[in-house]
């Protein structure tokens, strides 16, 4: 099929307005969230259904013409952006925003795969449940993507990754064929964990069209607190304090340097830490009780009392409502953000056993220092999961995009020689993309790499689906 008879026969499976053509309407397509890969497409394809999917799919099949399948594009590692030949198209699912069904007593939800994450939130709450999935890009991110990149955030620690909260799959794969995985079980072995497969592998097995997630009791009472640490080892002694003595009603505990909250505060000013005397580092914790909301501040501030006694913690606020404990919440989150404003940055999203955690960012912070004079070091992390997003900006004064293109992979190959040294992983949210491909490549084994290849080339013969993402031919 020549690309123009493959364009039709697009046209007359989705209608005319949902192939986007137009270089202005294939734009915001085209390029990731950290702009910092641009590519082309032959066209944007926007299916509403898991049957318009497979139809497509068995015609690039066909044809040969590969597909970038593609969600909120909030990838951080340019997994969803096409590459530069405008020979491949986008399949970007956001018109499946069907949430199917909610079963209360199975307590499950079966919802579309380009449904917008934080909407499936509101869609359990309403019906009086938690759906647990929560990042900083929930209100673009949709649900396919969380699940092709196995998406983990701030709520890990109590529920796991989206892997975790999966029951069940509805699939298209490589031949347009529709694996029915909806399947909302808690205990299901029969053979091979087709599920698993799918998730995490960032578009390059299978379209996920649709899936069935668990669901939890909403919470009655939530308190949340931030803490000022004086370094990492009070920091990992806190957190096992809290384990110890809240055991499964701790649901959140993030950690964040003094260099990430400054840059927060200068580029959102009315983010300020609200803690006193700068702590190297602030961290913020959460409780979600279900018995009330007195036992919770309770416990809260017992657990604090410790750690003061104990000198772990040196000043603490108890978020007293709602507003502020969610302004707690949007400081964390506004890292991201402010990191994007103050220009491009060396991003590692890397995750080390709890306990290799200090040695790691020790040495690892005296190599780059000693290397690189004045260079900024902006770690944050989901520290109860051992995720640290340890991020490295140029001196001030420096042009980042000149620093970043003489050091960037010096840098990274130093970060990531750390991390094998200390038994972690170059990935542990983001995924791999086309950003880490070489990283994996140096850093996985090359049997594990050898049974992705055979795995991907099993699934997926004629390599249609996202090629040149997570692992090369
Ligand atoms: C501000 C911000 C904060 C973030 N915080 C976190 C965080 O705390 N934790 C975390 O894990 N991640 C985080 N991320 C990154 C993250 O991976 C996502 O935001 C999200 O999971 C990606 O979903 P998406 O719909 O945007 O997918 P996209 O970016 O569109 O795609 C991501 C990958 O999934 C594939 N894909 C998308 N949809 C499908 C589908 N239906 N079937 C098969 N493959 C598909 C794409 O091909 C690509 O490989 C953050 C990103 C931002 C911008």
């Amino acid at each position: 099929m020549s690309p123009s008879a493959f364009i039709s026969h697009c046209q007359k499976l989705l209608g005319q307005a949902y192939v986007l053509l137009d270089d202005q309407d294939k734009a915001p397509y085209l390029s990731d969230w950290r702009n910092r890969y641009q590519g082309k497409a032959l066209a944007i394809l926007l299916p509403n259904t898991t049957t318009q999917v497979a139809e497509i799919v068995k015609a690039c099949n066909q044809a040969k013409i590969s597909i970038v399948p593609q969600g909120g594009n909030t990838s951080m590692c340019g997994a969803a952006t096409p590459n530069d030949s405008g020979q491949q198209v986008v399949m970007n699912l956001k018109r499946m925003q069907t949430i199917r069904g909610i079963d209360a007593s199975n307590q499950t939800i079966v919802v579309e795969a380009g449904c917008i994450l934080q909407t499936v939130q509101e869609a359990a709450k309403a019906q009086g449940f938690l759906f647990p999935l929560s990042l900083g890009a929930q209100g673009s991110c949709q649900i396919g993507g969380n699940l092709a990149t196995n998406a983990g955030g701030t709520n890990v620690l109590r529920y796991g990754n989206a892997r975790e909260l999966c029951l069940g799959l509805e699939v298209v794969t490589a031949q347009g064929e529709i694996m029915q995985g909806l399947r909302s079980l808690r205990k299901d072995n029969t053979g091979f964990d087709l599920r698993d497969l799918y998730i995490g592998s960032e578009g390059c097995l299978g379209i996920i069209t649709a899936a069935v997630f668990k669901l939890y009791p909403l919470p009655t009472a939530q308190w949340t607190a931030l803490v000022a640490v004086p370094d990492i080892p009070s920091t990992i002694q806190l957190l096992n304090l809290f384990q110890k003595r809240t055991a499964a009603l701790l649901t959140g505990f993030e950690m964040m340097s003094k260099d990430s909250l400054d840059l927060t505060a200068k580029h959102f000013p009315q983010m300020k830490n609200p803690l006193s005397n700068d702590p190297a580092y602030t961290v913020l914790v959460e409780l979600s009780d279900h018995e009330s909301e007195e036992h919770a501040r309770n416990l809260m501030e017992s657990v604090l009392e410790s750690a003061f006694e104990s000198g772990l913690a040196t000043d603490a606020v108890i978020a007293s409502n709602l507003s502020q404990a969610q302004s707690f919440w949007t400081m964390r989150e506004h890292i991201t953000m402010a990191q994007a404003q103050e220009g491009a940055n060396l991003k590692h999203d890397i995750s080390l056993p709890i306990s290799s955690l200090h040695a790691f960012i020790e040495e690892t912070d005296g190599i780059l220092r000693q290397h690189f004079s004045g260079v900024r070091l902006i770690n944050f992390g989901h520290l109860g999961d051992g995720n640290l997003h340890y991020n490295v900006a140029p001196p001030v004064g420096t042009n980042p995009k000149e620093f970043n293109s003489s050091h960037e992979q010096v840098i990274h190959d130093v970060v990531y020689t750390q991390v094998e040294k200390h038994h972690g992983s170059i990935s542990a949210e983001h995924g791999i993309g086309q950003l880490k491909l070489p990283d994996l490549e140096a850093h996985r084994g090359s049997v594990a790499l050898q049974l992705m290849r055979s795995l991907k080339h099993a699934l997926d013969p004629n390599n249609i689906l996202n090629p040149g993402k997570v692992i090369s031919e």
